[in-house]
């Protein structure tokens, strides 16, 4: 196994990770609702791109309260 020769010092670190940092996503509002998205994405919330309608949020939603519904099912 190889075996590091020296130390790394704590500013050597701090040098490297001086990089690593996280940048907050760029978020844009939505044209229609105006609720805050990645750009170039279809709405989440209101299922529009630009002026289309492109996503079935409703059903998407039906759905995923159908799978609650069934997990609380399965718990009592
Ligand atoms: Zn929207």
């Amino acid at each position: 196994m190889a075996v590091p020769k020296k130390k790394t010092s704590h500013r050597r670190t701090r040098q490297r990770r001086a990089h690593d940092s996280l940048n907050a996503p760029n978020l844009v509002a939505c044209k229609k609702c105006g609720e805050m998205g990645m750009p170039h994405r279809a709405c989440t919330t209101c299922g529009y791109y630009g002026d289309k309608k492109v996503l079935d949020v409703e059903s998407g939603l039906a759905k995923k309260l159908k799978k609650q519904d069934n997990k609380e099912d399965d718990k009592s």
